[in-house]
């Protein structure tokens, strides 16, 4: 039988990880309570050390290596916020991390990893030319590939946030995260459908380049065109040889729903103003799915805030009401 992912691996992952991440809160929201009717929670992982919950993985994965794996060093393909965990997390454990992104990953992610004392490598326009790099890192140089979501550490990692949100609040009727890979939805679906398998998991992202929405539509992973989203957290495909998150995606989530550039511009603003939060674009898309009336809440909803690591000049168009995507036809 394949590998597979336990509630164990997230157990495990709580005690490694515990004492170097935030246990960030659970909080109302009341705007989107009252525009309900529902009480709606928010996961303040935008919060988290580095500003998104990627932190979770990368240190459970940096954590579980031998020693002889640590003396080596790590690397990824990232879009930003896996890349900058990652190398946070490789700073706490005294090794090397080499980190390839494409050019569609906004400057300051990149100069974030570059703080963090890690080394940034731009390869191509796409997540699979970045891989292409790490591949040759691993052949070459021995590097230890650690990939944003399909490696068992990570997905454990990430679901170490699903058993927070059933602690804080045990009588959940859905929960919404962000959807790109599918790490961090398979980690949070593994420990929400093991504690409480009534709990609706519904996994939201952009309509453009909405990889893992074709792939469960397919039955397979599939190609999918990488585009330019405010979301850009979730861009990127899921990986043809994808080993754990598909299929866990496809057992364990109950739903899907994509959005606009639009509503994610509009939840973006809603965060700002009515939770005086600073989101990105993929950690508002919960947030969107509410507002657009693509999601209905039922019953009490936790909504899983993943990051905060948005271009400011970005934010501060949708804030103004200037951004073009505020403009999109409907
Ligand atoms: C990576 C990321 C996601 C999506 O996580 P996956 O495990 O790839 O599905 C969502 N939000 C933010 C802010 C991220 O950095």
């Amino acid at each position: 039988m394949a590998e597979m992912v336990t509630m164990a691996d997230v157990l495990a992952a709580r005690r490694r990880i515990g004492p170097l991440v935030h246990r960030t809160a659970l909080t109302p929201s009341l705007s989107l309570s009252e525009a309900s009717g529902q009480t709606i929670l928010l996961k303040n992982e935008q919060q988290q050390l580095t500003g998104s919950f990627k932190l979770r993985g990368a240190t459970n994965a940096v954590l579980s290596l031998s020693d002889e794996e640590r003396r080596r060093g790590v690397t990824a393909a990232s879009t930003g916020n896996h890349g900058r965990a990652l190398s946070h997390a490789a700073k706490a454990a005294g090794t090397r991390a080499v980190i390839c992104m494409s050019a569609l990953v906004p400057a300051n992610k990149v100069e974030a990893i570059r703080a963090l004392g890690a080394e940034a490598r731009i390869v191509g326009r796409s997540q699979d030319d970045a891989q292409v790099e790490v591949d040759r890192l691993v052949a070459e140089e021995g590097l230890i590939d650690v990939p944003p979501f399909d490696r068992v550490e990570v997905i454990a990692g990430q679901g170490t946030l699903g058993l927070e949100i059933l602690e804080d609040a045990p009588e959940l009727d859905a929960v919404l995260v962000p959807l790109s890979g599918g790490g961090l939805i398979a980690g949070v679906a593994l420990a929400i459908k093991t504690l409480s398998p009534r709990t609706r998991v519904v996994g939201v992202c952009m309509e453009r380049g909405a990889a893992m929405v074709a792939c469960l539509a397919a039955g397979q992973p599939v190609e999918v065109e990488e585009l330019e989203t405010l979301a850009d957290s979730l861009g990127g495909g899921i990986g043809l040889s994808n080993r754990y998150t598909f299929s866990m995606v496809r057992d364990l989530v109950d739903e899907t729903i994509v959005l606009t550039e639009k509503e994610i511009a509009e939840a973006i603003a809603h965060g700002y103003f009515k939770e005086r939060e600073v989101l990105e674009g993929a950690a508002a898309v919960g947030i969107g799915a509410i507002l657009s009336g693509k999601f209905v809440p039922k019953g009490p909803t936790a909504l899983v805030l993943s990051g905060k690591n948005i271009d400011m000049g970005v934010h501060g168009q949708i804030i103004a009401g200037t951004h073009t995507a505020l403009s999109e036809a409907a």
